[in-house]
């Protein structure tokens, strides 16, 4: 019998999470450390830093152990109250997870109805602005990786902030693969995640915190905030404890993941990472269309890190599927909702987003198409 740990490891092209160079996997290999004491604190500060360049801010940064959702969820919770009203215009699946949260919280959300597969115009945005003026914050997703599909987050960020409400931004799939100007544009909080456009593993998601959003967390109301997911916790840890930063245990090897991933993209340099996505992404939007597929999201708001792709009539997705895992070991993501076994989506992030990988995802769908 063959053993199967000797087959070639599956390179993921899904959306998150990412397969990881061997840099990390090494990182990840060495032994556990402390989460606190003074080599620790410096290590999770350098990290910290780092992932401030990529967030293009000079205010807080935080690593939240958990999924992108934990620190989607501790931003809205921290700086909000219940019954607080906020915007969450619907984009797509994420921005429909983002919606859940706020409700469970117990927030008072208004919705936009965004049209099918477009991103969301300024000109919606200001209209919910106006008919509910009593609204604190807005919730938006950067790149909605449901679709592939990239809002006009720069200019939603403005009209957000001449309303004077917070701007939070779910930028869990779009960190580190495009760029977040979180100081120029006006961000509030922002939330990423280390294994999407990070190349890192799983089990961590960073988030920047503005002056502003501080001023809401401590502007005396009761939040919807618990313990743990509450950035007031998190601040007073790494003020009162500085060896001992982050208030609970923390994945100090997640971190030593993380930590490698980040060193490799500042080498790189972030606008070369940004174009190595860009370059993948142009790379399977010309390669598919040659194979005669056609793509959900329109050039003008096609993100580089995420392809949506119909599958022709006669084509079954689950099949394509698992014949590119089975016989290639690629494995891509299927779509969601009105999209499900219609469509499926390719990923440009982490290992995905590197030419060669590019070319044997290409090569193996022609080879499926001509079988
Ligand atoms: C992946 C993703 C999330 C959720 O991330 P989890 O880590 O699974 O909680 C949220 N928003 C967007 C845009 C995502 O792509």
């Amino acid at each position: 019998m063959s053993n199967p740990l000797s087959r070639e490891p599956t390179v993921l092209l899904t959306p998150g999470p990412v397969s990881v160079d061997a840099a990390v996997l090494d990182a990840l290999a060495r032994p556990v450390r402390p989460h606190y004491g003074a080599s620790w604190a410096q290590r999770y500060g350098s990290v910290c830093q780092s992932l401030a360049e990529v967030f293009g801010t000079r205010e807080d940064v935080m690593l939240v152990f958990g999924p992108g959702t934990a620190a989607l969820e501790m931003a809205m919770a921290s700086a909000l109250a219940p019954d607080d009203e906020i915007i969450i215009p619907d984009t797509g699946r994420f921005a429909r997870r983002l919606t859940a949260v706020a409700k469970a919280i117990g927030l008072d959300v208004h919705t936009i109805d965004v049209a099918l597969h477009q991103p969301l115009s300024r000109a919606e945005l200001q209209d919910a602005l106006e008919r509910h003026p009593g609204t604190r914050a807005v919730a938006l997703v950067h790149h909605e990786t449901g679709l592939g599909l990239m809002n006009p987050i720069e200019e939603l960020c403005r009209v957000t902030r001449d309303a004077g409400a917070l701007t939070i931004v779910d930028a869990v799939s779009s960190l580190g693969g495009v760029e977040v100007a979180m100081d120029n544009w006006g961000i509030d909080i922002c939330a990423g995640v280390a294994n999407k456009c990070l190349g890192a593993p799983i089990g961590v998601a960073p988030l920047a915190v503005s002056e502003r959003a501080w001023k809401a967390v401590d502007d005396g109301r009761a939040k919807c905030a618990g313990w743990y997911l509450n950035l007031a916790t998190w601040r007073e840890a790494s003020t009162t404890r500085p060896l001992h930063p982050h208030p609970t245990t923390m994945a100090t090897s997640v971190i030593e993941g993380l930590s490698a991933a980040l060193d490799r993209l500042l080498e790189e340099g972030i606008s070369a990472t940004f174009k190595r996505h860009a370059d993948a992404s142009a790379r399977v939007r010309s390669g598919l269309r040659e194979l005669g597929f056609e793509l959900v999201v329109d050039d003008s708001a096609a993100s580089p890190l995420t392809t949506a792709v119909y599958a022709p009539a006669e084509m079954n997705v689950a099949d394509y599927m698992n014949w590119l895992e089975q016989e290639h070991g690629l494995l891509i993501a299927g779509a969601f909702d009105e999209l499900a076994t219609k469509a499926f989506r390719v990923g440009h992030m982490g290992v995905a987003s590197e030419m060669s990988v590019v070319e044997r995802y290409l090569a193996a769908t022609q080879a499926y198409r001509e079988r």
